[in-house]
């Protein structure tokens, strides 16, 4: 089944004039950690406010510029938001984690603290 409605939408790169626009707005600092950027390459991304995946646009409403850092971080939340969206969906082949079914312990009997095993009753 697909749903295009909800399909994510695919990353639009900054202009050279709407970078400009969003390094001046923030005076050129990471949106996270205030650090003053260095505009370098691979020093500065722009990054998704509501990520893609999430529903957010490719509006410069909801990009920001980050440190590498930041970018690191945000993406490690991301990793953990989207394989949560993912399950929500339904798109993960696995599903939820099935408990480890048990071989064969018998749980007619129990174990006693002091080690000893006795027969429920
Ligand atoms: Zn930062």
């Amino acid at each position: 089944m697909t749903r295009p409605d909800v399909l994510p939408k695919k990353r639009k790169p900054l202009s050279k004039l709407e970078f400009a626009k969003l390094a001046v707005q923030q005076n050129g600092k990471c949106a996270v950690c205030q650090a003053k950027l260095r505009f370098e390459p691979h020093q500065v991304r722009d990054e998704h406010i509501v990520s893609l995946f999430g529903g957010g646009s490719n509006d410069l409403s909801n990009r920001e510029l980050r440190c590498p850092a930041c970018v690191t971080q945000k993406n490690a939340d991301d990793a953990a938001r989207h394989a949560k969206i993912r399950r929500l969906r339904g798109e993960t082949k696995t599903g939820p984690k099935k408990k480890i079914q048990s071989r064969g312990f018998d749980k007619t009997y129990r174990r006693k603290m002091n080690g000893q095993t006795v027969k429920r009753g």
